[in-house]
């Protein structure tokens, strides 16, 4: 597989430029310290964008849900959707109103929505979208059941297009700016847990090693 995704009239990035990379493995790292998408699609005159959880997994994601999603029942009649990751990274606070900004890194993709029927590549889908939620957890957990399976659609959507865009560091002023006297710089941003609530029913069980791992690796 090329190491990066082709240049196209509808995955170009036109502004900023500067900013864009489509080389898979940046695409697929932003992919995967994500876990949930919007994914936009148009019916007739309306466009919808629904976020929803989602997992990559080699050149596709897949996402899930209810049979009776309309989202999931609109993609499988074959328009190409576009889904986007988002992580924020930071407030960008410049001297004008005007460079106020945001640090982030985005993807956008497009790529059709495959209906996947076989059981063996569902539970795999299943697992891996339990997994990218929290490491560990699948192996914690009941197994889904014949009807659960049958209930849950599951798509894959292979990425044929994509771009990502990356702003890092500081503020952008004007020239004339920089001599005022106001404060400017940046605030990043990181996503943490706060602390974990058990529910009323687990009150006495032991904290699961998912759970431990995922709250060690994290700073508080
Ligand atoms: C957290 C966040 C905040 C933002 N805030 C603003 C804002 O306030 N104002 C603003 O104008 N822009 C903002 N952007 C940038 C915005 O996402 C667009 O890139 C920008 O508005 C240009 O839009 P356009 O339609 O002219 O893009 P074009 O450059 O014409 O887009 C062409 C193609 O480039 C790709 N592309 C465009 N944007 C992105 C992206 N972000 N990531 C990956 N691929 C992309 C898509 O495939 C698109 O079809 C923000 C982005 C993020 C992630």
């Amino acid at each position: 597989m090329v190491k990066t995704f082709e240049k196209t009239a509808v995955n170009k990035v036109v502004r900023a430029a500067k900013r864009a990379s489509y080389d898979r493995g940046e695409v697929y790292d932003i992919l995967d310290s994500g876990m949930v998408c919007h994914i936009g699609f148009s019916v007739e005159e309306q466009t919808f964008v629904i976020p929803t959880i989602y997992v990559r997994f080699e050149n596709r994601i897949y996402i899930h849900g209810a049979n009776k999603s309309r989202m999931l029942a609109m993609l499988q009649k074959g328009i190409t959707p576009c889904v986007t990751v988002t992580h924020l990274d930071g407030l960008v606070l410049a001297r004008s109103a005007f460079h106020h900004s945001m640090n982030y890194r985005s993807v956008v993709l497009f790529g059709k929505a495959t209906f996947i029927e076989d059981k063996e590549e569902k539970i795999k889908a299943m697992e891996l979208i339990t997994e990218q939620l929290l490491k560990g957890r699948w192996k914690e957990v009941r197994q889904p059941t014949e009807k659960e399976i049958e209930i849950t659609t599951i798509l894959a959507i292979e990425i044929e297009s994509a771009s990502a865009k990356i702003r890092k560091g500081g503020p952008v002023d004007e020239k004339e700016d920089y001599k005022l006297p106001i404060w400017a710089g940046h605030i990043p941003l990181h996503q943490h847990p706060l602390k974990i609530i058990a529910d009323e029913h687990s009150a006495e069980l032991e904290v699961p090693e998912s759970v431990k791992s995922y709250m060690a690796s994290k700073p508080n």
